[in-house]
């Protein structure tokens, strides 16, 4: 059970994400359905900073507990167009986990060697194990985005005729959210978030990615190029967030004009979730409480007064078992 203070923060944090969770079954229309510049009773970044600090710390602590119960695994997908901000709301929001526990996958182009299996092959070889957060930057979503923008993608994926048939954006919703609450119900629990940022800011974006030097790396024609497909790329996704956003796996559409918005949003959203799964820490047993006395007698006996400790009273291992 959730301590009353915990209770509070997942009401709080609930209150926050709530306006960017998508409806099940509700017809999203991009850009005019959600804002990119929202950015709720936050006027600047420094108003944000204690939030964003603790939400840092939250996560970490939580992290830490679904490993040690080992039960959960927890899969972030991360979609966005260029620029929105993907790689600096991971770096910003896992700043403070312990790496062991998380694994970072990342989605380009595929390979000749994935380009011969079925299309979610190789985003299944990358899924978290239980006790662990897995964060796909991009994701089996670019199979009903990218692909769909420019279909040579899908002619690369040699489908036989009979796949081709009928709405292969629908077949290919259905078997998403198949596959997803297959997931869901063997464990694993996914978190959605779309980086929504505005026409006007990704052209910023790419504007002070070509102005300052220690920018310039990250700057690739081929981006600029796939802004001419803006309005496609908004239907696309509007398609998506309407077909697969469901009860076992919503979506949220993350605002994401103002990068330390969007980073206490999508943060927020993962550690509701983790929240919303309470881990606990594995309580041992009395056989194995009998053995951690024992062991203690033997350890303070040989090592007398000397024998180091946490700078705890000694406490019967019973009831220090029960300590957070
Ligand atoms: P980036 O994430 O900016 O490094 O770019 C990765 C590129 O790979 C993007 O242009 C994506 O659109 C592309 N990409 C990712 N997944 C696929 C896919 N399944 N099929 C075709 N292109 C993809
Ligand atoms: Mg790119």
């Amino acid at each position: 059970m959730p301590t009353s203070r915990e209770r509070r923060e997942q009401k709080r944090i609930g209150s926050l994400i709530e306006p960017f969770r998508v409806t099940p079954g509700a017809r999203v229309r991009l850009p005019k359905d959600f804002d990119p510049g929202y950015r709720g009773d936050y006027i600047k970044k420094g108003d944000a900073a204690d939030a964003l600090a603790r939400g840092v710390v939250q996560l970490a602590q939580y992290q830490d507990r679904l490993a040690a119960q080992s039960t959960y695994a927890v899969l972030v997908v991360l979609q966005a167009l260029d620029a929105a901000g993907k790689d600096g709301t991971i770096k910003h929001v896992m700043s403070g986990v312990n790496p062991q526990g998380v694994s970072v996958s990342s989605f380009k182009v595929p390979s000749a060697e994935e380009l011969s299996h079925d299309y979610l092959w190789r985003y299944a070889r990358r899924l978290p194990e239980r006790g662990r957060i897995g964060i796909f930057n991009r994701s089996y979503y670019e199979e009903v985005l990218v692909v769909r923008v420019h279909p040579d993608n899908l002619t690369r994926q040699r489908l036989p005729a009979s796949s081709l048939t009928g709405n292969v954006w629908k077949r290919r919703f259905r078997e998403i959210n198949d596959w997803e609450r297959y997931l869901v119900d063997n464990g694993v629990r996914i978190v959605k978030l779309f980086l929504n940022v505005s026409r006007d800011e990704q052209l910023r974006r790419f504007m002070s990615r070509i102005d300052i030097p220690e920018k310039n790396w990250k700057f690739s024609v081929a981006d600029a190029r796939e802004r001419e497909h803006w309005d496609d790329y908004q239907r696309a996704y509007s398609d998506v967030l309407s077909s697969t956003s469901t009860d076992w796996a919503p979506w949220y559409v993350i605002p994401a004009d103002r990068k330390w918005f969007a980073r206490l949003a999508a943060g927020g959203v993962i550690l509701h979730e983790l929240m919303r799964l309470d881990p606990r820490y594995p309580k041992v047993g009395p056989e194995k409480l009998r053995e951690l006395e024992e062991v203690r007698a033997v350890l303070t006996a040989a090592n007398g007064s000397s024998a180091p400790h946490d700078g705890r009273e000694p406490q019967p291992a019973a009831a220090a078992s029960t300590r957070e």
